[in-house]
């Protein structure tokens, strides 16, 4: 087993980035899983992957309950319900329990080194290609402890996760399609389709609820459009649109912010004696600075009088993602390697943004406990 940690730990190591997992028997060349999902600093991988990955089979048994692996020693049993792993009259103890993500039954990569490698009589190899662990929401504090810091009115240090969940509004749909390129593609279908893929990599990544205003090709009343941006937990909104230009020229992501945070100074600009926290603002620049680093062109932060909706000092932005009066920029929006590469970079802008936030509070905890 140490042998096998070792190795997976240089793996990890040399790992490329991308979301996904590596499963094979010693000796068999690795299947690749892409619907992986990280809690809380874990791996979760779906079982039917996972048993397929190591030649194994299973079913679910919605009356018992419970998940039933077949194996050369009769059959395995797990639920979401237990810590135990039952074989034959055996019981072993699971490190977590498996648990339903997005519908489907998920184990760890615990799960996978230990449990199927003593079920298939073989060790296992797993590599996680995806080094980004979250580190945002991963430091889970007591619910006790987080209530204590509220009434305290004093934020909790390094505490809880920094987004407790986002809000998408995939702009327009249904009879209204928003901009329509020339090729008769649709603005309501590229924002549609980018807010889905950044959606999953949110859950998948940091754990957190996911609102969307919108998850089908249909018409929102304003109410509608704003209700996920009104939730309680709700730390960022985010709007999707694309946009057109009387000229084929224009290309580009552009973002925009309310006209009042443009004024605001930023902290990092203003210093430590910053009074006002701009969020927009912030979350603007990293946004901005992750999708040049994935090598999308920014055409810059812009203001929007229409921003003015929704809650006030909620982080809003308003991402353009690209001109569909632009031939190239149209072939690429419609194109899903290229939807996926900017769910990506929105995904990694705001991963930074929270991260920035949760360095923030540090260091004002350390300020004010000094
Ligand atoms: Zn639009």
């Amino acid at each position: 087993m140490r042998l096998i940690l070792s190795i997976l730990l240089i793996l990890l190591v040399a790992g490329p980035l991308s979301a996904a997992v590596d499963i094979a028997p010693r000796g068999k060349n690795p299947v690749r899983l892409e619907d992986v999902y990280q809690r809380n600093g874990v791996t979760y991988v779906a079982i039917e992957d996972a048993l397929d990955a190591v030649g194994l089979t299973g079913h679910w048994n919605s009356i018992k309950h419970i998940f039933r692996i077949r194996t050369r020693r009769g059959w395995a049993e797990i639920s979401p319900a237990s810590s135990y792993m039952k074989l034959g009259k055996d019981y072993y103890p699971l490190q977590n329990k498996p648990c339903f993500i997005d519908g489907r039954l998920r184990v760890t990569d615990n799960f996978v080194l230990n449990q199927l490698a003593m079920l298939t009589g073989r060790p296992i190899y797993f590599r996680n290609l995806d080094p980004d662990v979250d580190t945002v929401s991963s430091e889970e504090t007591s619910r006790l402890e987080q209530l204590f810091a509220f009434l305290l009115n004093k934020k909790s240090k390094q505490s809880g996760p920094l987004i407790r969940a986002v809000a998408i509004d995939p702009g327009h749909g249904g009879l209204d399609s928003g901009v329509i390129a020339s090729s008769g593609f649709k603005e309501k279908e590229v924002n549609l389709e980018v807010a889905e893929k950044l959606s999953k990599q949110l859950k998948m990544k940091l754990g957190i609820p996911i609102y969307l205003s919108r998850d089908g090709d249909y018409e929102l009343t304003l109410e509608q459009r704003l209700k996920p941006a009104s939730k309680e937990d709700v730390d960022l909104w985010l709007l999707l649109h694309a946009q057109a230009s009387f000229s084929a020229e224009p290309h580009g992501v552009s973002l925009f912010i309310r006209p009042a945070e443009a004024s605001l100074p930023t902290a990092a600009a203003a210093g430590d004696a910053a009074p006002v926290e701009n969020g927009s603002r912030q979350l603007a620049d990293n946004l901005a600075l992750a999708l040049r680093t994935a090598g999308i062109a920014v055409n810059g932060i812009f203001t929007s009088p229409l921003l003015s909706l929704g809650r006030g000092s909620l982080p809003t932005v308003q991402v353009e993602l690209g001109y569909l009066s632009n031939p190239e920029e149209l072939a690429e929006l419609q194109d899903e390697t290229y939807q996926e590469r900017l769910a990506q970079a929105l995904y990694q802008g705001i991963r930074s943004y929270a991260k920035s936030k949760k360095e923030k509070l540090n260091e004002l905890d350390r300020n004010t406990t000094n």
